[in-house]
């Protein structure tokens, strides 16, 4: 059994009151989430979910409304949860550096005191698959970012396939990276086409029929394209992921 719970589903802004975008997988190895922004932990306790469970972050890119939250979440496990087995983050080439940028500006004493369980690194190869946590990570290059890598995400558990955009303009790897997934999590940042660096709803509507996962979820709203996405859901065959919606998936 997999199950995909979205943990926020805004843009960088939360808009519209709603979290940043990050979503929480369930499946026969433990947990993992895909990103873990700085609204990550409050939707992990307003929602319930088991900490504890979670083995992995998987990172498609290294902006702040995608990775915000983990120095937070390293603290929690160091001083609220006493963790003591080890969490694996995995991420695009320059996590390690952003994440020991990010440890030492929010939490210095973290690194010098260590942790007090192993935390294991895992940097993706892109464009390539690679192993992480008892799953298979494929990894493209988005269009997202012209001085780091950004990554589109498609991530294996063993039963189910789930592709994530991140943050990306469209490109046509996308519908590949998709292709014969459970559940293509796609970004929707804009209404109208026009911006080289996020997907709008326009954008998704015309490539609708060569999108070939069970299922489409949007993400990444800003109040706009939300409201947009809504008014066309049933039309285009598409989920609006609103903080909090669950999806399990069975054998
Ligand atoms: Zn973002």
């Amino acid at each position: 059994m997999t199950r995909i719970t979205c943990l926020g589903s805004s843009d960088a802004f939360n808009s519209g009151g709603r979290a940043n975008s990050c979503f929480w997988v369930d499946d026969a190895h433990g947990a993992f989430t895909v990103d873990f922004g700085p609204t990550a932990l409050l939707a992990i306790e307003r929602l319930k979910l088991d900490l504890s469970r979670l083995d992995s972050v998987f990172v498609t890119h290294l902006h702040g409304d995608h990775i915000g939250g983990l120095a937070q979440l390293l603290c929690a496990y160091q001083h609220r949860e006493k963790r003591r087995r080890p969490l694996t983050i995995g991420g695009p080439p320059g996590i390690e550096r952003r994440l020991a940028a990010a440890i030492e500006s929010a939490y210095p004493s973290l690194s010098r005191r260590g942790l007090g369980f192993p935390l294991r690194i895992v940097r993706w190869t892109v464009p390539g698959t690679t192993d992480c946590g008892g799953r298979t990570v494929s990894a493209i290059r988005a269009r997202h970012d012209i001085h780091a890598i950004a990554c589109s995400l498609r991530i294996t558990t063993g039963e189910h396939a789930l592709t994530f955009s991140g943050d990306t303009g469209w490109q046509a790897e996308l519908v590949e990276l998709a292709a014969g997934a459970d559940l293509f999590v796609c970004e929707c940042s804009d209404v109208e086409a026009g911006y080289w660096a996020h997907i709008s709803l326009t954008e998704i509507a015309a490539e609708r029929a060569t999108i070939r996962a069970d299922r489409l979820w949007l993400t990444h709203f800003g109040a706009a394209s939300r409201a947009a996405a809504l008014a066309r859901a049933q039309e285009l065959d598409l989920t609006v992921a609103d903080d909090g919606l669950v999806l399990e998936l069975g054998r």
